[in-house]
């Protein structure tokens, strides 16, 4: 089959490799239908994620089609449609039963091997899902495949940064990144009851994404953040920052946004090694730090009846669509924000 492959840092090459085949018997193959690029793809584009074998297939967002099952799957049928989390789960475990489907003992991230070990990835034709029946999940009625595949990541995601924000109706919030996770957080607070949302990028187009989803801009290229916001906030700080960028800068920025006892919820993936601010700082601003995976696996399950009511155009951040075969130069438009590109999808 083909599939977009990892070769090193900026290098994605176009090839063949093995199809994958029923390895345990709760295993299902999925036929990929639709796939795309995550910001998270581009930590290991730009090869900040070291380890990664060379010829593992890219990328963990994808929907499709069942077309082979092993045999104690119990729940699937060849011909069923469905979306999948960006990592497996076994539906059973600790984790798993509290809903941190994220930290599943058994789980697996997709596009993810080393040494031999671990997940082909979703930008192929075809992709091997272990613990298919508590992994996946068939595409409600009213659900398209590409709507499945964002409720497989960044939509979760973006929801779930929000949910960590603990919203309050007349609280106020921030969003820091504009990219596609930093717009579904925006979209996650505006469902969670949030009228004063803020959202700060420094790219134009995504900012007028963000106004079009329902939040009042900050171009951080001509504008002073923490201002803004101490202005609107009689000069307390946000009742909570969503940041969804995953960079010092900006979780240093979030630590600057807030007031005294408000959150930062941070989906963002940070490499660097230190938080930016000291034991001292969060001490003295009586801070709550959220951080880390979502459980996308549980929240798909919540969210999917929010898709279903179509109250909001999830897909309209969907700025280039273009065969798998294309996927090279996808990589560099989505990773060089090339074309005013905010998101790129694959169709097989
Ligand atoms: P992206 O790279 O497309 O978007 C990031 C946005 O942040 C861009 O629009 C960029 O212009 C903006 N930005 C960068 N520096 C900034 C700054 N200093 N101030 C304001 N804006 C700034 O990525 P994405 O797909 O939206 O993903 C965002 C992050 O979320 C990534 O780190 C990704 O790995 C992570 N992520 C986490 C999870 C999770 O489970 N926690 C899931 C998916 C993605
Ligand atoms: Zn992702």
């Amino acid at each position: 089959m083909k599939a977009l492959t990892f070769h090193g840092k900026h290098h994605i090459q176009y090839e063949s490799i093995p199809d994958p085949e029923i390895i345990e018997a709760t295993d299902v193959i999925v036929k990929v239908k639709v796939c795309a690029i995550c910001g998270s793809d581009l930590h290991v584009y730009h090869e900040h994620e070291k380890g990664i074998d060379r010829g593992c297939a890219m990328g963990h967002e994808f929907s499709g089609e069942v077309v082979a099952i092993g045999k104690e799957v119990k729940s699937l049928r060849t011909g069923d449609l469905v979306m999948s989390p960006f990592t497996t789960s076994c539906g059973n475990c600790f984790y798993c039963k509290i809903g941190l489907t994220a930290r599943c003992i058994h789980g697996q991230l997709f596009g993810w091997r080393e040494k031999g070990r671990g997940l082909h990835g979703g930008q192929a034709e075809y992709v091997r899902v272990p613990l298919a029946d508590s992994s996946l999940m068939k595409i409600p009625e009213g659900v398209t495949l590409e709507e499945g595949l964002m409720l497989g990541d960044i939509l979760s995601t973006g929801f779930f940064c929000a949910k960590q924000a603990e919203i309050k109706p007349n609280n106020t919030y921030v969003v820091i990144g504009c990219g596609p996770v930093g717009l579904m957080a925006i979209l996650g607070a505006r469902e969670y009851g949030a009228e004063k949302i803020y959202a700060i990028d420094t790219l134009p187009e995504r900012l007028a994404k963000a106004k079009e989803f329902g939040a009042t801009i900050i171009n951080a290229t001509h504008q002073n953040a923490i201002e803004v916001i101490k202005e609107a906030t009689e000069g307390r700080g946000a009742d909570a920052a969503l940041e969804a960028v995953g960079s010092s800068t900006t979780n240093r920025l979030a630590y600057d946004l807030i007031r005294p006892g408000g959150i930062i919820s941070a989906v963002g993936v940070c490499t660097d090694l230190h938080l930016p601010f000291s034991p001292t700082d969060a001490y003295n601003k009586n801070i709550t730090y959220k951080v880390g995976r979502c459980p996308a696996r549980y929240m798909m399950e919540q969210l999917a009846p929010v898709v279903q009511k179509k109250k909001y155009n999830f897909t309209s951040i969907i700025t280039h669509r273009m065969h798998l075969s294309e996927g090279v130069r996808g990589y560099d438009i989505f990773a060089n924000k090339k074309e005013n590109c905010l998101k790129v999808l694959f169709e097989l």
